[in-house]
């Protein structure tokens, strides 16, 4: 069970549909996880659907009843099939996005200790990529121009506040600055989600920064 989850804002904007596309598939893939924020993901569903019958009923046009009863005849929407049990497969929403799994994916180096997958969701304003930190292995220490999500997939790491497992979701507002570290037992994979570019602060890491830029997906 994760200990760190999206707050009640994020549920709710998601659950609304109004969360940017990228921060939203980082809050479906915590879902999987976490029985918790699935159980009020449900109540924000009944409230919504509760708001929506109280809402004025309004005379539409004959055209559009026909293309709504038109579209109730097209292809049913792709179904993502729940996890058995937390932490125990890649979540449905990044096998999809990944077209397989952490293995079919480019890797690009950038580190001896870190490498770093870009994937592709359609949504301009975040990046949207995978982190593989070796057992041990340090991210540099950096802040953000921008928020940063990030939601642990396998392995763990820690930082100055703490430890984060499999299914924690972070985030982290801009201007904050950290140097996650993977636990020592193994290596970690992580989903980080920006909308700015990260910033490193160490004097032998700086020269990165002018290489460092956002690419959204
Ligand atoms: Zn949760």
């Amino acid at each position: 069970m994760p200990h760190y989850h999206p707050d009640i804002d994020f549920l709710t904007a998601h659950v609304a549909g109004t969360l940017p596309l990228a921060q939203s598939a980082c809050v479906a893939a915590h879902l999987n996880y976490c029985h918790e924020c699935r159980r009020t993901v449900s109540g924000l569903q009944e409230v919504g659907a509760a708001l929506f019958e109280r809402v004025a009923p309004e005379v539409v046009s004959e055209q559009l009843l026909d293309m709504t009863l038109a579209r109730l005849d097209e292809e049913p929407p792709l179904h993502f099939a729940r996890q058995q049990a937390a932490g125990e497969k890649t979540p449905a929403i990044l096998q999809r996005l990944m077209n397989g799994d952490f293995a079919d994916l480019v890797w690009k180096k950038v580190t001896r200790k870190l490498a770093i997958s870009y994937l592709r969701t359609g949504d301009p304003g975040h990046e949207f990529a995978l982190y593989h930190i070796r057992a041990g292995g340090r991210i540099p220490l950096h802040d953000h121009c921008g928020d940063e999500i990030t939601l642990v997939l396998q392995g763990g790491f820690s930082d100055a506040d703490g430890d984060y497992h499999a299914g924690d979701f972070l985030f982290r507002r801009s201007g904050e600055e950290h140097a996650p570290t993977a636990l020592q037992s193994e290596d970690c994979i992580c989903l980080g989600v920006l909308d700015a570019p990260l910033r490193f602060r160490g004097w032998a890491h700086r020269w990165m920064n002018p290489f460092v830029q956002l690419r959204p997906g």
